[in-house]
C-alpha cells in the first residue's frame, strides 16, 4: 500500500534514507529515539515534506510530486487536529465538505462515525468540552469519513493516560480491521504495543535499522540499538 523507495531528504546536516514497504490493510509501528527523523517520515508519506531523491508511492501510484491533500492520507498529529471553533459535528463534516455543505445522508455518515468511535451524542459539542481522549476519537471520525485508505498518527495519544492509551489504540485496530485501514503510527510508549500486530519498525539518525514483527522487537530486539532504546 505504501512503498518509499530510496527516498532521501535532508535537512541541514541530518541525511534521512529509508526505504520500506507497507503491506495493505498492516500496522507499521515507528520507534526510536527523538529525533531519528520518525515524524520526518510521515511528513514524506503524507506529502509535507517533498524527497530530494527517491519515489513515494501509494496504492501503486507515484505520489511523489502530489500535494497532501491529493493524497489517500489521513494524518493525526498529538494535538490540535480539531478546530476549536466548530462543533464535533462540523469537524467531522470537514471530512467530507471543506466548506461544511453538507446533504443529509452527510450528516447520517457523521453520526455513524461518531458512534463507530464511540461518541453518539457528542456531536453538538465543542472540543473544549471533550476530554483529550474524546477529541482524538472526533479527529478518528473524521478520517472514517474521508475514506483515505492510509491512516498516520504521529504520537496521537501520548498526552493521554495508559488506560485510554490502550482503548484508543484498540480503537485503532479496529478501524484497520473493518474498515480497511493502512496505519503507520509513531509512538514513545513501547509498553503499549505488547498486544498490537503488525510489525515495529526502528529508526536511528534518520534511517530504519531494524524491522521486526513488533513482539519481536519488544522482547527480543533484532538490533542493539533497540535493546538499549528499550533499557533492556
Ligand atoms: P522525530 O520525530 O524522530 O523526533 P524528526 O523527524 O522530527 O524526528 O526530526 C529528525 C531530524 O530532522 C531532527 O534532527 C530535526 O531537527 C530535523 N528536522 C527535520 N525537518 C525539520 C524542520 N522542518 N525543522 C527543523 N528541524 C527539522
Ligand atoms: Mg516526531
Amino acid at each position: 500500500m505504501i512503498q518509499l523507495s530510496g527516498v532521501r531528504y535532508r535537512y541541514e546536516t541530518m541525511v534521512m534514507a529509508y526505504d520500506l514497504t507497507v503491506e495493505r490493510g498492516s500496522l507499521v509501528t515507528v520507534i526510536g529515539p527523538s529525533g531519528a527523523g520518525k515524524s520526518t517520515l510521515l511528513n514524506l508519506i503524507a506529502g509535507f515534506d517533498r524527497p530530494q531523491a527517491g519515489r513515494v508511492l501509494i496504492d501503486g501510484q507515484d505520489m511523489t510530486d502530489r500535494r497532501p491533500a491529493a493524497r489517500p492520507i489521513t494524518m493525526l498529529f498529538q494535538d490540535h487536529n480539531l478546530f476549536g471553533h466548530l462543533t464535533v459535528r462540523q469537524n467531522v463534516g470537514l471530512g467530507i465538505h471543506p466548506g461544511l455543505r453538507l446533504t443529509r445522508p452527510d450528516e447520517a455518515a457523521i453520526e455513524e462515525a461518531l458512534a463507530r468511535v464511540g461518541l453518539a451524542g457528542f456531536a453538538g459539542r465543542r472540543p473544549w468540552q471533550l476530554s483529550g481522549g474524546e477529541r482524538q476519537r472526533v479527529a478518528l471520525a473524521r478520517s472514517l469519513v474521508r475514506h483515505r485508505p492510509v491512516l498516520l498518527l504521529d504520537e496521537p495519544f501520548a498526552a493521554l493516560g495508559p488506560a485510554q492509551r490502550r482503548s484508543m489504540i484498540g480503537l485503532v485496530e479496529d478501524l484497520r480491521t473493518d474498515a480497511g485501514f493502512t496505519v503507520v503510527m509513531v509512538t514513545h510508549q513501547t509498553d503499549d504495543l505488547h498486544r498490537v500486530s503488525g510489525r515495529a519498525i526502528f529508526l536511528e539518525d534518520g534511517s530504519i535499522v531494524a524491522d521486526a514483527p513488533t513482539r519481536q522487537m519488544l522482547t527480543n530486539p533484532p538490533h542493539p540499538a533497540v535493546a538499549a532504546y528499550l533499557g533492556l
